[in-house]
């Protein structure tokens, strides 16, 4: 059987190794160049962090997990920086964070290493804008021109929150889906690690965050090479925005978190000022397939706000799911990929409030939120079989479904978005200039 995967992304790479395993004849498109012949773009890279729930399935293809693991660090915890001092909150199990870039060349150089045509081709730097179910072809347009159709058997859209997959399905036919804005936009921000000169180390096992006033945030994650990597994130307009010499942006940093300064180069304060700022997207759709051939997987089914990093965990977690009901149905992509979209729409459901809604925006709901954290630790320690530990612990250190976490936190998280839509509507959100 042919599959034809638009998206070189976690999900599409993904599924294209199970799907080589199971001897598919695999194809893929991306609209990207090929990573592997060019620098990493930086501009718009992200450290993600993975849990059991991802890695159970980069598990799956032997090999696979430690690839990405040497491009890894493992995190135990995240620390909150402030003026005040600095707060760790450890975790029971440790997180793998990669860079996004990096995690995509992995997944890339492993699958390349194993395959070739006939049963791998991949296409990079084409852009998808169209699908026939009819005639079963996918469309395709070169910046050089060039505009070309494929003939598929099975079609998969792992083509991102902006899928044009979906949003033929949808617009041709008649496939149900619904796009939100988050109020968050981020740009990407590299800092040093430490600066022995200053007397400034901060923890290689731990995510570093910080709130700098209102509605704005740093999460930073060391990666290899004593870097630590991550997302400025702001709802609301852009604190730079007004800037335009590296010297106040310096003095932004100076001002609100001086820990944060110390390694903050003058180079990457410049860099900070061009560097584009991506608004973020949610996705629901009422099904993840499409007729017997067609299926959404990754953000192009579910995309959700970052804020508890379930993204990429949930998408790559989509690919073991898909691969249980192939061998279930022995192939039979028909009454797989409905499957598929009856048992994983409600947990992507779920995803979406889980992920707008388990850590709040307004600040008075903080301190309740490390109190139910720590008290959710302490009482499933002392009574496991009464009390579950709180919701972000259930979301990171555990397996159970996301439908079911939301049933146990539903108080808290109805709680948060009462509290979140009142700030939203406070909110005179702007971000002009923000790229897509
Ligand atoms: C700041 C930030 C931090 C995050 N942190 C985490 C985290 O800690 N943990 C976590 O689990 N998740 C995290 N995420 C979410 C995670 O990045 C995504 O969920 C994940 O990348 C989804 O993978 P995907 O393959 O479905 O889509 P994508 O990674 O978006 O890949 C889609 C691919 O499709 C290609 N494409 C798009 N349109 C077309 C087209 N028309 N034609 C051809 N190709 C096309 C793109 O070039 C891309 O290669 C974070 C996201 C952000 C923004």
């Amino acid at each position: 059987m042919k599959a034809t995967i638009v998206g070189a992304g976690p999900a599409g790479l993904l599924l294209a190794h199970y799907l080589l395993a199971r001897d598919y004849r695999v194809e893929i498109y991306d609209r990207r160049p090929d990573p592997r012949t060019i620098d990493l773009d930086q501009r718009r890279s992200f450290p993600i962090s993975l849990q059991e729930r991802g890695r159970s399935a980069l598990k799956g293809i032997p090999g696979l997990e430690d690839a990405i693991a040497s491009h890894s660090v493992f995190c135990k915890g995240t620390v909150m920086h402030s003026k005040k001092g600095d707060r760790d909150i450890p975790r029971k199990n440790e997180v793998m964070t990669v860079d996004r870039n990096q995690l995509v060349l992995t997944l890339l150089e492993q699958l390349t290493a194993k395959y070739a045509q006939p049963e791998l081709t991949i296409r990079f730097d084409c852009v998808c804008d169209r699908i026939d179910d009819q005639q079963q072809t996918v469309g395709f347009q070169t910046a050089e021109g060039e505009d070309f159709s494929v003939r598929y058997d099975r079609l998969i859209g792992a083509d991102g929150a902006r899928s044009q997959v979906r949003d033929q399905l949808s617009t041709r036919y008649g496939l149900s889906s619904e796009l939100n804005y988050v109020p968050d936009a981020y740009k990407s921000i590299f800092l040093a690690r430490k600066k022995p000169e200053q007397g400034v180390e901060f923890a290689p096992d731990r995510i570093h965050a910080t709130n700098l006033g209102k509605d704005c945030r740093i999460i930073l994650a060391p990666l290899p090479g004593d870097v630590l990597h991550g997302a400025f994130i702001f709802a609301g307009p852009n604190p730079l925005a007004t800037f335009t010499t590296k010297e106040e942006v310096l003095d932004y940093f100076e001002t609100n978190i001086p820990t944060f300064r110390s390694v903050l180069s003058t180079e990457e304060a410049e860099a900070l000022l061009q560097r584009p700022t991506a608004r973020l997207l949610t996705v629901k759709c009422e099904q993840f397939h499409y007729g017997d051939r067609i299926l959404l997987i990754g953000d192009a089914a579910h995309a959700v706000s970052p804020s508890i990093g379930q993204g990429c965990n949930s998408a790559l977690q989509d690919i073991a799911i898909i691969n249980r009901l192939l061998d279930r149905y022995q192939d039979d992509w028909a009454q797989a990929i409905a499957q598929f979209s009856k048992e994983r729409v409600t947990d992507a459901h779920a995803l979406i409030a889980l992920s707008d809604y388990s850590f709040p925006r307004s600040k008075r709901l903080i301190p309740e939120f490390l109190l139910r954290l720590k008290l959710g630790r302490k009482l499933n320690r002392w009574f496991p079989q009464w009390f579950k530990p709180f919701v972000f612990d259930l979301v990171l250190d555990s397996d159970m479904s996301y439908s079911e976490i939301l049933e146990l936190s539903q108080g808290w998280i109805n709680k948060v978005k009462r509290s979140n839509e009142r700030l939203n509507q406070r909110l005179a959100f702007s971000n002009e200039g923000a790229t897509d």
